[in-house]
């Protein structure tokens, strides 16, 4: 086959413009992407022979190989993995369909309309592409496991990239980086130097549970030649898996790596969450809650879950099954100890033990949110902005912790304008006689807070929690209560603010009722089928009437809802 020239994709063109010409100090991380992808590439060889064991391919001596050729400038990360075939090579390396990229231009470009866009580029990492941070030319050799032709791929960077189908290749990927002219200036970027490589995956890549090799150099020996042993690969990485170590074996920096490794993300997490079970059926989970939503985490394609280690063996990605929908942002490593190497999706969906895993770590994850909250307000406020509205699907979906998330849930409230408010919070500030936790649900908090129903709270100066997610109209009429206070809509049912026993106001009430009973029949006849019944409310001050539901009753915006799903 001959070569072939491609252009690529208008976006991949404006992310590798960005790549070439960031000023961005920090271009060390390329290496890291390179790193993890061999990585990944490992993991997904030895899976697949795992599963397949007819599949042509050596596992012997898994590895990741760096090589420095200092006279023609040249960088090489090589890995013996899975490989990619001349089709693949097309789809994975000449586009931006991962997920990370595609967030990462997103929000480039909503930060470019704010004219922020410099700071972003200093805080990124995004996949293959970052190699041209360093490196004029890149060229991609590879071989897929059980294949015999091999695909090189080549590119400056620019408008196109060229494909050719190549003979004799190793299986696995090799990537070289022609280097930038060096800068006599800054030695700081010399990627020829085995000291700054070695120093860039110590930072890095540490953790990778492969081996990451590099030739040592041969020492100053400049003899005949002969007897200069060559000194053979040093392994850089301790490739010690992280959530193995205990806590103080190991440095924030190092669990942010692996932060980054494992969510595509390139910033740090927002909190750390390391969990260690032990007796029967034994666990090491390191969970992450990132510091930002995914701008995906509301769609179907959205994936969900942490990956699945058994015994340090990588099993699967997005691992759904040990955690809940509710917590799908957080991000991690699961390693269990007696699980088979060969589990499927479908096992783990039914497995006993996996159950109760799940119920451990949402234990846990919740109860990290609940500290965050009490110790570390300001954090507690990112999280709550980020996460808060997947978090309240618990409320409806899981009833054994809904006390739990509702515990650590807050909500804009008519007590302060910007501040939310929790609701132990809530009933602290509570009045004397005030059995319930009114709230009101709708679109905006200008539009419900105008609202009639609102006129004899705003009066008698009742707090009212400000609901105005979709998911908030469905948990208030599962929740029911909190500390054993009704949560009750200020738009349903009769509200008598006045406290039961004014019997003066009842009778007062009494005799308002008899003078307008002409008219309320009359309004009755007039609206007929549309209302069930009009009656005298002391829920207004100013307005001269309101739509009120029963207390059972579906509320607007969920009839409006069902209506839409044609129930
Ligand atoms: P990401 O790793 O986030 O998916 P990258 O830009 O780093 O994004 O890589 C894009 C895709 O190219 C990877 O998902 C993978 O399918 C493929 N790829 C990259 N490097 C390798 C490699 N060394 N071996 C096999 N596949 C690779
Ligand atoms: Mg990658």
């Amino acid at each position: 086959m001959p070569t072939e020239t491609f252009e690529f994709q208008v976006e991949a063109r404006q992310l590798l413009q960005l790549m070439i010409h960031s000023v961005y100090s920090n271009k060390d991380v390329f290496l890291r992407e390179l790193v993890s992808n061999a990585s990944d590439a490992l993991d997904k060889l030895r899976l697949e022979k795992l599963r397949d064991d007819a599949l042509d391919a050596d596992v012997s001596d898994l590895h990741i190989e760096i090589d420095i050729d200092k006279d023609e400038r040249t960088l090489t990360v090589r890995d013996n993995g899975i490989g990619m075939s001349y089709d693949e090579v097309g789809r994975l390396i000449g586009t931006i369909a991962n997920s990370g990229t595609a967030t990462f231009l997103k929000e480039l470009k909503e930060a470019k309309d704010e004219g922020g866009a410099e700071g972003l580029i200093g805080r990124f990492g995004v996949g293959f592409y970052s190699g041209f941070m360093a490196a004029d030319e890149m060229t991609l050799v590879t071989r897929r496991a059980g294949e015999s032709q091999g695909t090189r791929w080549t590119s400056r960077g620019e408008a196109t990239y060229t494909l050719e189908t190549v003979d004799d290749v190793p299986q696995g990927t090799s990537v070289t980086l022609h280097l930038k002219p060096a800068d006599p200036e800054n030695q700081l970027h010399d990627y020829t130097s085995p000291w700054k490589i070695r120093e860039i995956v110590k930072k890095y890549s540490d953790f990778i549970t492969w081996p990451i090799r590099m030739e040592q150099e041969t020492g100053a020996s400049d003899g005949d030649g002969d007897d200069a042993e060559a000194p053979g690969p040093e392994t850089l990485n301790s490739m010690k898996a992280l959530w193995a170590r205990s806590r103080e074996e190991v440095s924030d920096d190092e669990y942010h790596e692996l932060y980054k490794h494992i969510s595509h993300d390139w910033r740090e997490p927002l909190e750390t969450i390391r969990l260690q079970a032990e007796g029967t059926f034994e666990y090491q989970a390191l969970l992450f809650v990132p510091s930002h939503a995914p701008h995906d985490l509301f769609t179907r394609e959205y994936k969900r879950g942490v990956q699945l280690y058994v015994k340090r063996v990588f099993i699967m990605d997005d691992c759904e099954a040990l955690l809940p929908p509710y917590l799908r942002f957080v991000k991690g490593v699961v390693d269990a100890a007696d699980l088979s190497l060969n589990v499927s999706r479908e096992i783990l969906q039914q497995d006993r033990h996996i159950r109760m895993m799940q119920r451990r770590l949402t234990k846990k994850v919740l109860s990290t949110v609940k500290e965050m909250m009490t110790k570390e307000a300001e954090r507690y406020g990112t999280f709550w902005r980020e996460f808060g509205t997947v978090l309240k699907e618990g409320l409806v979906t899981d009833s054994e912790n809904s006390d739990a998330i509702l515990a650590v849930a807050s909500f804009a409230t008519t007590h302060a304008d910007d501040e939310p408010t929790t609701l132990t919070q809530y009933v602290e500030r509570m009045k004397d006689g005030q059995d319930d936790i009114f709230y009101i649900t709708g679109e905006s908090r200008q539009s419900i807070e105008n609202s009639p129903h609102m006129e004899a709270f705003r009066d008698k100066g009742i707090e009212v929690l400000l609901l105005t997610d979709p998911v908030d109209e469905v948990w208030v009429d599962t929740v029911g209560e909190y500390q054993g206070k009704r949560l009750r809509s200020v738009a349903k049912g009769e509200i008598d603010l006045d406290g039961e026993k004014d019997e003066k106001a009842d009778g007062e009430r009494a005799k308002q009722a008899e003078e307008y009973a002409g008219l309320l029949g009359w309004m009755g006849e007039q609206l007929g089928e549309d209302i069930k019944e009009v009656r005298l409310s002391t829920r207004l001050t100013v307005s001269p009437a309101c739509v009120v539901s029963d207390a059972h009753d579906l509320t607007p915006a969920l009839e409006n809802m069902y209506r839409a799903m044609g129930q």
